[in-house]
């Protein structure tokens, strides 16, 4: 059997979508997450719900790796739109992930710059998948009037905050802001396994977001699904 593809949500609404659409054959828990094992649209998949945070998913694409030796992982979900352009309904690919609160500034890092295991330099982007994130991008085309291709900026917090989001732009050249993209693409850096981050815009990152946030994240996560099932087959 072809080795498995990756996908891992934070929210319930991120996956239980992909879930319905699957053909499950198993599941297994493993550090207090469920691994759902089966086919969408025919590939080969292992889709987990990792719940909102940094550690969390990093937990879980760890376990993806040592477990189901995946052939790639896809992130998927919503975000804070915080690039100039980027609008409520938009997409957001990464190319790569910052992980936006790491801040060793005192010791003369740049911020996001961290050590990785293994690499005598220190990096603050964490690339994404050229070919799986060029795939997500082609079939994004169709389906959303709004798809950008940059980097999306990851921390342990949900931002609402007009400020933050000019910062996160200004610094790193972020189109979005979450809570897990640059801890899988960290993780998947570590492991070599290609990786690819999406995210459809549920809110503006600004003080309207937690207002935005519920009635926006349900339907961005379904719209996220649609254009999963529509591409898996290329991945
Ligand atoms: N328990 C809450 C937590 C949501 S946290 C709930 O279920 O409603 C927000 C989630 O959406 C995270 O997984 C994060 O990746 C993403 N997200 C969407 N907009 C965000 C923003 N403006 N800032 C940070 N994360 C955001």
């Amino acid at each position: 059997m072809k080795a498995p593809i990756g996908i891992l949500g934070a929210m319930a609404v991120e996956v239980e979508a992909i879930l319905a659409a699957m053909d499950l054959r198993e599941v297994q828990e493993h550090s207090s997450m469920k691994f759902h094992s089966g086919t969408l649209s025919g590939v080969e998949c292992v889709v987990a719900q990792c719940s909102v945070g940094k550690v969390n998913s990093a937990l879980s694409a760890q376990v993806l790796a040592d477990f189901y030796h995946p052939r790639a992982i896809l992130n998927i979900g919503v975000a804070g739109g915080v690039g100039p352009q980027v609008r409520i309904g938009d997409v957001v690919i990464a190319r790569a992930c910052v992980e936006h609160d790491c801040d060793s500034s005192a010791l003369g890092y740049s911020m996001g710059m961290l050590d990785l295991p293994g690499r005598e330099e220190p990096v603050a982007e964490l690339p994404c998948d050229a070919h799986l994130s060029q795939m997500l991008l082609e079939g994004a085309e169709k389906l959303y009037s709004g798809v950008h291709f940059g980097v999306i900026a990851s921390g342990d917090q949900f931002v609402a905050d007009r400020e933050k989001g000019k910062w996160l732009y200004d610094t790193f050249g972020a189109l979005a802001c979450e809570m897990e993209g640059g801890s899988i693409a960290h993780a998947c850096l570590i492991n070599q396994i290609p990786c690819a981050v999406l995210r459809t815009i549920s809110d503006n990152a600004n003080d309207d977001s937690k207002v935005d946030f519920p009635t926006f994240a349900a339907q961005s996560a379904q719209k996220a699904q649609t254009l999963l099932q529509s591409v898996i087959r290329s991945l």
